[in-house]
């Protein structure tokens, strides 16, 4: 394929975006990775499907499996079920990557770290290559703002052999949630995000697993983590390039969701280079970077409560409340009923409606 060759550095999320928009402008993305291969960072691999990934055709053979249920948890207690309300999957996300990649006409150049301090990108045999112009999605190792630590096992457990639903398990002590993700054949992921160091992180994850008789002999495969970026947009520069995804702040704060978000944002800051246009300004006036905002306020509510506080508040919210905020949808109308239904948040409802109408209407 032709083209003219389009710098991108990162092969996550956010430089897989960043090819398709690239491609689609009719330049030829070149993608430069520090890693030998794509998605060695540890992740959960869940990604809600709600429409606003339709520039992106996620390959089949990487959906390890289909979503169709959420449920939750505040500190032991069955709070709700939603079912048949969203859709979602949990990839391959290495294979997911590649595909996405190679199918916008992109290569992908392994150990092609780029030096942020040079602008230059060393490629093993070739020596430095300046790169002046595109992308840096390097990810959260290069945001600024404040990052939660977030560790999980991979398990195998013949029973969530046939499971569509995850499960949320919020403990208000920790300010950060346990989750479930069945990944199909007999996979589960189980782990633990929060504002905690990682070796309490881990006591948690261990005691949140002896917890459960389902899961408490389920064979160990092994155990990782990752910090998240959860302290709001962190738009700028790194060596010259445009940051996007993580690196500059494109994940839900109060989720931790960051695949989605983080492709859409790469799309976007790509995009608007291809087409002449600040990229900057795209991606600050995109509703994507609308709703880390909006998280990221309710998160820091959230965190001037007390766990009872934040325990009654998660019990407060409808469902559909809880759903349109995870998912950073944000729509002020829908917000609007769903927070006048909710029980006892007045407060809360009246913050958060006062916000989302200085932002203007979703
Ligand atoms: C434990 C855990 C579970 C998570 N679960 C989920 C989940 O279920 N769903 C979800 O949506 N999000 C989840 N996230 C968040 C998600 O993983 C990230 O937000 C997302 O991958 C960010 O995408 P990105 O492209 O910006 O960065 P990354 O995915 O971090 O990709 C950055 C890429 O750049 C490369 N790179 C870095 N520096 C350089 C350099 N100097 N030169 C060249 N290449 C470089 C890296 O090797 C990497 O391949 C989770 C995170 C953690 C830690």
């Amino acid at each position: 394929m032709g083209g003219e060759e389009f710098y991108i550095v990162g092969g996550g999320p956010a430089g897989a975006g960043a090819a398709v928009a690239a491609s689609r402008a009719g330049f030829r993305p070149v993608v430069y990775e520090a890693h030998e291969k794509l998605a060695a960072k540890p992740c959960g691999r869940g990604i809600p499907v709600v429409g606003d990934l339709d520039f992106i055709d996620i390959p089949r053979e990487a959906i390890l499996n289909k979503i169709k249920s959420a449920v939750m948890y505040v500190n032991g207690e069955f709070l709700f079920e939603l079912r048949n309300v969203f859709e979602g999957y949990i990839v391959d996300k290495g294979m997911m990557l590649e595909a996405i990649i190679t199918s916008s006409g992109g290569e992908v150049r392994y150990r092609s770290r780029f030096d942020v301090n040079r602008g230059v990108v060393r490629k093993p045999g070739e020596g430095y290559i300046k790169i002046s112009k595109g992308i840096f999605a390097g990810g959260h190792m290069y945001y600024s703002g404040e990052r939660i630590g977030a560790i999980q096992w991979i398990l195998e457990s013949r029973r969530y052999s046939d499971s569509d639903t995850l499960e949320i398990y919020f403990d208000t002590e920790l300010l950060g949630y346990y989750y479930v993700f069945p990944h199909g054949e007999g996979e589960v992921e189980v782990g633990v995000g929060g504002f905690e160091d990682f070796g309490r992180l881990r006591a948690r994850l261990e005691r949140f697993l002896r917890s459960r008789e389902d899961l408490r002999d389920a064979r160990r495969l092994r155990i990782e983590g990752a910090r998240i970026a959860v302290g709001g947009l962190d738009l700028g520069y790194a060596g010259g390039l445009v940051k996007a995804g993580e690196a500059a702040g494109f994940v839900l704060p109060l989720t931790g969701e960051g695949i989605r978000p983080s492709m859409i944002s790469g799309y976007i800051a790509a995009r608007a280079i291809a087409e002449n246009r600040d990229p900057l300004k795209a991606l600050s006036e995109s509703w994507v970077a609308r709703a880390v905002a909006i998280q990221r306020r309710i998160l820091e509510y959230a965190k001037s409560l007390s766990p009872g506080e934040r325990a009654w508040l998660l019990k407060s919210l409808t469902p559909r409340a809880h759903a349109e905020i995870a998912l950073g949808r944000m729509n002020y109308r829908v917000l609007a009923v769903e927070l006048a239904r909710s029980r006892g948040v007045a407060h809360l409802a009246a913050r958060l409606l006062k916000y989302l109408s200085s932002l203007g209407r979703a």
